[in-house]
């Protein structure tokens, strides 16, 4: 039954509140999706319907309704952010006029492929509407490459502000612009004052964060505004926003620590102007990336950031002549003026050069830009032919090198905190270029839900209890069972702890022995740790040993998962030795499955001995579409012996340009009998494939299987050095595209 709003509302106190709005709406609270599914259809210009306070579980809300822009329909929560839509739900709206607001999604995933959509079906759109004051959290589907959109707009002349978006995890772009019909085009949209909240590393194409258009549509005009967002380490893949159609406009928006690039993919006209990008020199920060025709990049304020390649602060591509539309369009007329460029490490210039993109820039402007870095004193890179950039006017630190000597002058590299707390040069030289004031258009307090927190951090290692375990049988898994997020297990130095039930790491989890002799750890299961959704494991000062493991193939001492994983894990081990993984074949120490994603894996100071199968197998991901199993991984200090398999097997297929990693660096260690098993498909002691970044320094082979380099997609940069490599295979490599400085074969 439905109820008239003012019997929730009636208290004396808003009594007089209550008569004015009763005079200019009617409001009907509703209670379920039953009575929601009710009311709308009756819904006339000025109306509202309100969902009360509580969870709305499982529903799909169609918001179908005509109202008028003097008297707008509206659907809102009861109380702003006490409305929660959970399960397997989503909002669809269509009509004219319409307003939502007050919602927060979470604890559940859309059935269909959006979350929220401007339209009911292929041909009922929403037009003149606006989502205001709405969350989405986590709101992920629990199968990480299941691709979804949170929200998408079509329709014209919509408006999306204010609204919180944090924590996508799964495969799909946070924010859609959709131009697939005529209806949807020229729609001069505008997305402003939203918080883009934290996105972990997608490990993928399709983690981008906003996308405006297709390629299909890519020279037709979408003319929608994106002002005064702040984009809060938003690092799904290297397009921040993918820009992919005519005529938008990017105004005052902030892109604090986020890795990945404003990029101009496709579309031309493009405005660019004041926008903010801190990278406060965390990896591969980017800054903004023209393609295309007609694009004008001014004014916009570049901190800290160090991404390189397509990631560069300012990046002008190359393109391909006459290319079909899915391809780089080459630069015509377009401009990368007044910008000020502190501290950050690469500007590129005919980006991407290779065969296929052959057409350089023309009619391109470089004037007024203020470039004050020493974290890089070559910071051009010009990969062709510049003639068709005009350089005025360039303003650079005296360190720095210089491409072409006409249109930059040096001055002394001079950099203040101004009264805003920004890192400006100095007053004379910002007046020089007209810049103005250097502020943040727009604070991440401005942005987003009033009543949602801001301040997201993940789970760590740090911030939990430190708890003691006595040494036994399963007193150690009893401990786990019983233990919060970042929690530190101190086991006794020398004590025995043996696991008969696979341990499950639900959260982030230190297992440790203090300094002194090692606590051993045995388990009479296939696997000793199981990584689940939400966990991750650092071990310390630990010895791992194999007696008690079970006689058959394919045991391991961690695994993930082996369901698909939503969040990213990692995977700490230091000081620790690892023994006897050798009752029978194929015994790994880390086995990862597909859809499992590590953030960072790492083995420091630590001794392994006797392994049957590989130490790091993190090669799951083998169909070539550009995923992979982990961004970073470090193996230091470390001593391998009588592996039969890898110590480690990272695998990235495809030829996407997408994403930053694999990063691997392996340094200070010591390869004996490595990777000579019959079963080690890769014939190899380490087989990198398609890595981005690989430091190999410092290590010794010894009657090892070869290292094992297949460089793919990108410009991947292998640099070996000062290594000794005795009666062991020649490095293994597709490509010479690699530095090996000081390696020794003997
Ligand atoms: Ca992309």
């Amino acid at each position: 039954m439905l109820m008239r709003v003012w019997s929730v509302f009636y208290r004396p106190i808003f009594v007089s509140l209550f008569l004015l709005y009763a005079q200019h709406s009617s409001a009907t609270l509703v209670a379920n999706i039953k009575e929601f599914d009710k009311i709308v259809p009756t819904l006339k210009p000025g109306g509202e319907v309100v969902l009360a306070n509580g969870d709305w579980n499982n529903v799909e809300l169609v918001f179908k309704a005509n109202g008028s822009a003097a008297k707008p329909i509206t659907l809102r929560a009861e109380e702003p952010g006490k409305v929660f839509i959970t399960g397997q739900s989503n909002l669809r709206l269509s009509g004219e006029h319409l307003v939502v607001s007050g919602l927060v999604f979470k604890d559940g995933y859309t059935p269909t492929s959006e979350v929220i959509s401007f339209r009911t079906s292929k041909k009922d759109l929403a037009n003149h509407s606006r989502v205001t004051n709405t969350v989405i959290d986590d709101f992920n589907n629990p199968e990480r490459f299941n691709s979804d959109t949170w929200v998408a707009i079509y329709g014209k002349n919509n408006r999306f502000d204010r609204n919180s978006l944090l924590n996508k995890r799964n495969r799909g772009v946070t924010l859609a612009v959709k131009m697939n019909t005529e209806a949807s085009r020229e729609n001069e949209h505008i997305i402003e004052y939203n918080y883009f909240g934290p996105r972990q590393i997608l490990g993928s194409n399709g983690g981008e964060t906003l996308r405006i258009g297709t390629s299909h549509y890519s020279r037709k005009f979408s003319n929608t505004v994106v002002r005064k967002n702040f984009f809060d380490r938003v690092n799904g893949e290297h397009e921040i926003v993918s820009n992919k159609s005519c005529g938008n406009t990017y105004q005052d928006n902030v892109f604090f620590e986020s890795q990945g690039t404003l990029t101009m993919r496709h579309g031309h006209y493009t405005l660019v102007e004041n926008n903010y990008f801190l990278g406060n020199r965390k990896p591969n920060t980017g800054g903004i990336r023209i393609i295309n025709e007609n694009q004008t990049v001014k004014n916009n304020y570049l901190y800290g950031l160090t991404g390189h390649r397509f990631r560069g602060a300012l990046v002008i591509m190359n393109g391909v002549p006459n290319g079909p539309i899915n391809r780089y369009d080459p630069v015509v007329d377009s401009r990368m003026d007044g910008n000020i460029v502190i501290d950050s490490d690469y500007i590129q210039l005919c980006a991407g050069s290779d065969e296929e993109r052959s057409a350089t820039p023309i009619g391109s402007s470089m004037h007024d830009n203020i470039m004050m870095s020493k974290t890089n004193l070559n910071p051009f890179t010009v990969y062709d032919d510049i003639s068709g950039i005009s350089f005025q006017g360039n303003i650079l630190n005296d360190e720095a090198r210089v491409p072409i000597n006409a249109g930059f002058s040096k001055v002394p590299y001079a950099i203040t905190k101004n009264k805003h707390g920004l890192l400006v040069p100095s007053q004379s030289l910002t007046d020089k270029i007209a810049f103005g004031d250097i502020k943040l258009p727009v604070t991440r307090e401005d942005t987003g839900a009033s009543f949602y927190s801001k301040n997201h951090t993940e789970a760590s290692f740090t911030g939990g209890n430190t708890i003691v375990v006595n040494a036994g049988t399963n007193t150690l898994l009893d401990a786990l069972e019983q233990s919060q997020p970042g929690d530190t297990l101190v086991l006794k130095n020398g004590a025995k702890y043996l696991l008969t039930k696979n341990a499950f790491i639900r959260h982030p989890i230190t297992i440790k022995a203090k300094k002194g002799k090692k606590a051993k750890i045995l388990s009479e299961k296939a696997s000793f740790f199981t990584i689940e959704n939400g966990g991750a494991l650092a071990l310390d000062n630990l010895w791992i040993d194999g007696a008690e493991s079970p006689d058959l193939a394919g045991n391991n001492v961690v695994s993930t998962s082996r369901y698909s994983m939503t969040h990213n894990y990692s995977l700490a081990v230091r000081n620790c030795k690892v023994t006897g993984l050798d009752v029978n074949h194929s015994f790994d120490f880390l086995k990862v499955y597909m859809g499992t994603f590590a953030d960072s894996i790492e083995i420091v100071d630590t001794e392994m001995t006797n392994i049957t199968g590989s130490v790091l197998a993190l090669d799951k991901e083998t169909e070539d579409l550009g995923i992979y199993n982990v961004e970073n991984v470090l193996i230091k200090n470390s001593t391998f012996t009588d592996v039969k398999g890898t110590v480690a097997n990272i695998y990235r297929g495809g030829t996407d340009e997408s994403t930053f990693g694999p990063m691997v660096t392996v340094t200070g260690s010591e390869f004996v009998n490595i990777g000579h098993g019959k079963r080690n498909k890769s014939g190899a002691s380490l087989a990198f494939h398609g890595v981005q970044r690989l430091n190999v320094s410092d290590s010794r082979w010894a009657k090892s299987a070869p290292l094992d380099l297949h460089l793919t997609n990108g410009e991947p940069i292998t640099v070996i050095s000062d290594i000794l490599m005795k009666d062991t295979g020649k490095i293994r490599a597709n490509s010479n595209k690699y530095q090996a400085n000081d390696v020794i074969y003997k």
